[in-house]
């Protein structure tokens, strides 16, 4: 078994078999492994500390976030462009 197939099932056994986020049932083939804190940000790629049993869409919306000050500031952001979106194309 790999390594990382081996993690998984580690993190699927303690989290009974769902997505830590939106609790869906999970099966090994659906499961992605979240780093918490992302591998890209410093946290640890192997310790079952920074690793959680994900669905795909969870791990796809929790993507690069590592703390929810992040959050607030891509929100933020988004909402400036959907803003201005709406102003340019409000009289076009
Ligand atoms: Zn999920």
């Amino acid at each position: 078994m790999s390594n990382k197939i081996h993690k998984k099932n580690q993190c699927l056994k303690r989290q009974g078999h769902k997505c830590l986020y939106c609790e869906c049932e999970l099966t090994l083939a659906m499961t992605t492994l979240d780093h918490v804190i992302p591998k890209s940000k410093g946290g640890d790629k192997n310790s079952l500390k920074n690793l959680v049993a994900s669905c795909i869409k969870c791990n796809l919306i929790k993507a690069n976030f590592a703390t929810e000050a992040e959050v607030d500031e891509y929100a933020e952001k988004v909402k400036v462009m959907i803003r201005k979106a709406q102003e340019f194309l409000k009289n076009k």
